[in-house]
């Protein structure tokens, strides 16, 4: 047994939900242990990212710069042979003001690249990240979690103690068991998923050939993902009713519901599936919905798998694990620094994570009917977000994970506009002096200058209406708001 150690926080695992919440927690200085059992790079699911993780949590934990060179396909939007209109049907984030510009797209990722990235990530934030360490069971005393015990890979069984334990183990794990609560299984989405990948499928047209291509049949639907120019990841998800018709050979099931699907079959034609590596083999997943009827007791919080799954066709599962994060790691580092009570602080988190959790379901309930056209989801996303905009934007908005309104997973904060400007103006500046410019047109054209005048236009907007002009408000009655840097939450003034 290893000697009896101590952290603020102990993390469960090192996906993006873990190494997320790790890195917000260790921004702000505390002590973060992130335990994984695996060897990192390892292989994963879930490959198409919205543009509320990559631009909006991402950008936060300050991974997103280093997301951007790493060469992943930039995701657009999404395509859909779906409902009763026959022909494919496009959207582009770009459609809702929340995502225009350079936060239009997300990326279609390699897991076990992105994941790397992260953890690697968490570790140069200052978490102590220790891979091959298994979570045996947590510690838990006069009715409070308070640590862990795990086993490392040479066997070496350990403890260690902290004021907060969080479960970001996935959906095989159990440990989440231990926060008192049950996992309630969706009646509704209960399908298995069939999935592989393929060198040389063909690509949708431009500017298009990044999305995620949907395709609804009989049997099922298939996901198309393009994560490099020539390599594809495949997958058929059918309803739990049709279970036979992906048991046997995996090989032969796919090759006949491959078949069955007129949209994919074409997209396949001159690919080869890909027989060796960590995308050699065809595997079956159970991708049932599943919420649990707690996401937090005293001592331990649960985010990502460990805590809810919701049907993969709208490409949510990152998104909630990282949102997640990003809402736990808030109120772990609230009630450590004392500004907000754990009550609070938690009930906060919970609030809005059920919030995006119930979205996201209620709105694919409506979208698994397909005898009706794109109009009438957009419809449906805009009754479930509650939202003032068009239909179209409303469901660009909820699909992109931005639904929410949250400032933090849409707009750049001000330090860093003005980081990422301050060279442009330093630049502006050297050219009025080099040139001895009698004008100031150079510097008046930096947009350093021209956002300070626009915020200055703004500020008087809000003086003279009192209009509120982009800032933080409550999502709930008597609700907390996001501290300034967003790693935190403050009570509205
Ligand atoms: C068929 C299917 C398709 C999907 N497609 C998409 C998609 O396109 N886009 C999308 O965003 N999501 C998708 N998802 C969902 C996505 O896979 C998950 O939501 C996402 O990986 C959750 O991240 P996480 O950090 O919570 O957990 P994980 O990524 O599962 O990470 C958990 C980590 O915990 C470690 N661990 C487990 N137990 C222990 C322990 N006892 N001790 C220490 N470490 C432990 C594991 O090794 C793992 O590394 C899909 C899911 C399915 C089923």
């Amino acid at each position: 047994m290893k000697a009896n150690e101590e952290a603020d926080v102990v993390v469960v695992g090192g996906g993006p939900g873990g190494s997320t919440l790790a890195t917000i927690v260790a921004m702000r200085g505390h002590r973060v242990v992130l335990l994984e059992k695996e060897k990192f790079p390892r292989w994963q699911i879930g490959e198409s990212l919205l543009p509320s993780t990559v631009h909006g949590v991402c950008r936060l934990t300050g991974v997103a710069d280093e997301l951007a060179k790493a060469g992943f396909t930039k995701k657009r939007g999404g395509t859909f042979r779906w409902g009763a209109n026959p022909a494919p049907w496009t959207f582009a984030f770009s459609v809702s003001p929340k995502m225009t510009g350079e936060t239009s797209h997300a990326y279609q990722v390699e897991r076990s690249k992105f994941d790397q990235i992260l953890l690697d990530h968490a570790r140069h934030m200052g978490v102590d990240v220790r891979e091959q360490h298994e979570v045996d069971d947590v510690i838990e005393e006069e009715g409070r979690v308070r640590g862990v015990s795990y086993t490392d890979t040479d066997g070496n069984a350990g403890t260690i103690r902290a004021k907060y334990v969080v479960d970001a183990s996935g959906n095989k794990s159990r440990i989440y068991q231990r926060s008192g609560a049950t996992r309630q299984y969706s009646e509704f989405f209960r399908s298995l998923a069939l999935f592989g990948y393929y060198e040389g499928g063909k690509r949708l047209p431009e500017p298009n050939s990044g999305n995620i291509f949907c395709a609804a049949f009989e049997s099922g639907w298939f996901w198309y993902i393009p994560l490099s120019p020539t390599l594809t990841s495949v997958g058929v998800v059918v309803r739990r009713e049709l279970a036979s018709k992906i048991q046997g050979d995996p090989e032969e099931a796919l090759t006949s519901l491959i078949a069955e699907c007129p949209a994919i079959s074409d997209c396949l034609s001159d690919a080869q599936r890909v027989t060796e590596g960590q995308y050699g083999e065809l595997r079956v997943r159970k991708d049932y919905s599943y919420a649990n009827t707690k996401f937090w007791r005293p001592g331990m919080v649960l985010v990502g798998d460990a805590a809810c799954f919701v049907d993969p066709v709208f490409s949510s599962g990152v998104h909630l694990a990282t949102y997640g994060a990003l809402l736990a790691g808030r109120s772990i580092n609230s009630v450590l620094t004392q500004s907000v009570d754990e009550d609070t602080a938690f009930r906060e988190f919970e609030e809005r994570y059920r919030r995006e959790y119930g979205v996201f379901y209620e709105f694919l309930v409506s979208f698994y009917d397909l005898h009706v056209d794109e109009d009438s989801y957009f419809w449906s996303a805009k009754k479930v977000t509650d939202s003032t905009t068009t239909d179209l934007e409303s469901f660009v908005s909820l699909v992109g994970g931005v639904s929410s309104g949250e400032t933090a997973l849409t707009t750049v904060p001000l330090a860093e506009r003005y980081k990422n400007r301050s060279s442009e103006f330093a630049a502006a500046v050297d050219q009025v002096v080099e040139n001895k410019e009698q004008s100031m047109v150079p510097l008046m054209k930096s947009s350093i200058v021209k956002h300070a005048m626009q915020e200055g236009a703004k500020e008087q907007v809000r003086v003279l209406l009192g209009e509120d002009a982009g800032l933080e408000t409550p999502l709930f009655d008597g609700g907390l708001i996001a501290s300034a840097d967003g790693l935190s939450w403050s009570r509205p003034t």
